[in-house]
């Protein structure tokens, strides 16, 4: 299976054309694009220049957010079928900055079954706060799991990814997850899908990871981690770290 790297630009950068170069000096690396499929995620202002003025075919483009509401009343808000016009494939849901401002659960379920339910595919984000020696935050993640694909029956389940992104690791420029760690709970993962899905989708769905990633643990946390992918912030920012990112996962 390919594996997944989706770049998450954030708030960033600050205007189009820095966004355009960072883009267009990613795309100079000459990449041989052959066993990731890497997604990027700018601002909704950027995507439609960024995504529009794209001729190849190795990169693929998705959206930070996305409104659960087909259309309508609903202001500052952008529809999936907006998405769907500026050739985004990807919308990323549930993201941990989201949940700080208060998306919950329900929410992130009732966008992740649109998202689907019109053939894009959903990135749901999900990650616990911090660790307790207890293990409680195990059972955070199965409930914010079960909650989160409330909405998401089996036969829905092809454009769905699990982005682990444990808040603790997420945006601090340090403290990624071990390889071995990450292996732990990208096992605890699939336990909790085959258990709401069954074996045969619950061992097919990609989980990925984000929180610190960049060019030095990337080929670790894939390997030792044993996950489909990574989600990467902060370093997407930088053609050159995202370009080393990319390298280590074709190699
Ligand atoms: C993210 O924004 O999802 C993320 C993982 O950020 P960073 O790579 O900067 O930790």
């Amino acid at each position: 299976m390919k594996k997944l790297v989706i770049a998450n630009w954030k708030m960033n950068p600050e205007n189009i054309k820095d966004a355009k170069k960072i883009f267009a000096d990613l795309k100079k690396k000459n990449l041989k694009i052959k066993k990731t499929i890497p997604v990027i995620c700018p601002p909704f202002t950027y995507l439609d220049e960024i995504s529009g003025s794209y001729r190849g075919s190795a990169y693929k483009f998705g959206a930070q957010d996305v409104s659960d509401k087909k259309d309508g009343e609903q202001t500052g808000e952008i529809s999936i079928e907006m998405l769907k016009n500026l050739k985004c494939q990807y919308v990323i849901v549930g993201h941990a900055e989201r949940r700080a401002l208060g998306e919950d659960n329900e929410t992130v379920s009732l966008k992740t079954k649109a998202v689907i339910d019109s053939g894009l595919k959903a990135v749901v984000c999900v990650g616990e706060n911090d660790r307790d020696h207890g293990g409680s935050y195990l059972r955070f993640i199965e409930e914010e799991l079960h909650e989160s694909l409330s909405k998401i029956k089996k036969d829905k389940t092809k454009n769905l990814v699990i982005a682990y992104e444990p808040i603790w690791a997420v945006g601090k420029g340090h403290d990624a997850i071990s390889g071995h760690e990450l292996h732990q709970i990208s096992l605890f993962i699939r336990k909790v899908l085959v258990g709401i899905y069954g074996k045969k989708i619950g061992m097919n769905v990609p989980v990925i990871y984000g929180g610190s990633v960049d060019a030095d643990n990337s080929e670790e946390i894939i390997n030792t981690g044993e996950v489909d992918g990574l989600l990467v912030g902060r370093a997407s920012l930088n053609p050159h770290v995202f370009a080393d990112i990319l390298k280590e996962l074709e190699k």
